[in-house]
């Protein structure tokens, strides 16, 4: 299956009552009235972001069971080449920044700068024995509106739920700062930020309000993307790395390892699950699930 999973690719279902009530409240967020003691050194950067083109990465393998026995050199230990953009980002999420040219002065804050923080940005765990939170708050300062919209596109194609928050607007306060709050879709988080993802996939904004988010609709692409990814964190923990989307159908071979002649289902996380033992061998689809011939 070279593409994605027909299972994957329903219209998301609207938030259950729990997941609305676990979006945060922009009228008491300490996290992101931190923001505004942040002393910038601007940049004039702004045609960087002439274009929404982005290209979706590979989601690199993770230690992040937070044991920090293996973080060291253990079985289990994984090394990174590329460094990371800012302390407390998730490196799928650095990876993911940097390909679309976010530069590091841009990243406000990742795990919460407000001493009290227990929102949003509370750390969410540890990968590779460093800490990180999948929200990371990004500087918008000498963008146009269309620069801002190509960034946030970019963002959704690289796995994002991402929203410009606009004081006065899409019911940020207007008393609140003027930013773009990101989450990386394939990271395990807590459960206000699963229910963020949540909200964007069905084109809200992500704050406990759930109305519709008007300053930018994304494209399909971004969509399916932010889509996939969350579903390869299996609802919030680690697809180890895996390339395939959980549910669906692969030929060993095809994005999981296995028995070239024989049809496995993808679980994340764990080992693919034998659906057969084709007796004619398995046919790799492209855009669809494999099928034994
Ligand atoms: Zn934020």
């Amino acid at each position: 299956m070279a593409a994605c999973a027909n299972t994957d690719d329903a219209a998301p279902d609207e938030l259950t009552p729990a997941e609305i009530a676990a979006l945060p409240d922009a009228t008491v967020d300490l996290d992101h009235s931190d923001l505004a003691a942040i002393q910038e050194i601007v940049q004039d950067d702004g045609a960087l972001f002439d274009t929404a083109d982005a290209v979706e990465g590979i989601d690199a393998a993770v230690d992040d069971d937070d044991d920090p026995s293996d973080d060291a050199g253990g079985a289990t230990s994984v090394i990174y080449y590329a460094p990371i953009l800012k302390w407390g980002l998730h490196p799928r999420a650095s990876d993911a920044l940097r390909s679309i040219n976010v530069p590091t002065w841009r990243i406000m804050q990742t795990i919460g700068n407000a001493a009290a923080s227990a929102g949003t940005h509370a750390q969410d765990g540890s990968v590779n024995g460093h800490p990180y939170s999948a929200a990371t708050d990004i500087s918008v300062s000498g963008l146009s509106d269309a620069q801002i919209r190509n960034l946030l596109e970019r963002l959704g194609k690289v796995g994002f739920a991402a929203w410009f928050r606009w004081p006065g607007h899409d019911g940020w306060p207007s008393s609140q700062v003027r930013h773009i709050h990101a989450v990386y879709a394939n990271s395990k988080m807590k459960s206000s930020l699963r229910s963020q993802v949540r909200s964007w996939l069905v084109g809200r904004n992500g704050l406990v309000s759930n109305t519709h988010y008007n300053f930018h609709v994304f494209s399909a692409a971004a969509k399916t993307t932010v889509r996939h990814k969350f579903t390869q964190s299996a609802n919030g923990t680690t697809n180890g790395g895996s390339n395939c989307f959980v549910g669906g159908n692969y030929c060993g071979g095809d994005k999981i390892s296995g028995n070239t002649r024989w049809l496995y289902r993808c679980t994340g996380a764990g080992a693919p699950t034998l659906v057969r033992k084709c007796a004619y061998g398995c046919a790799v689809r492209s855009g669809q699930n494999d099928a034994c011939k």
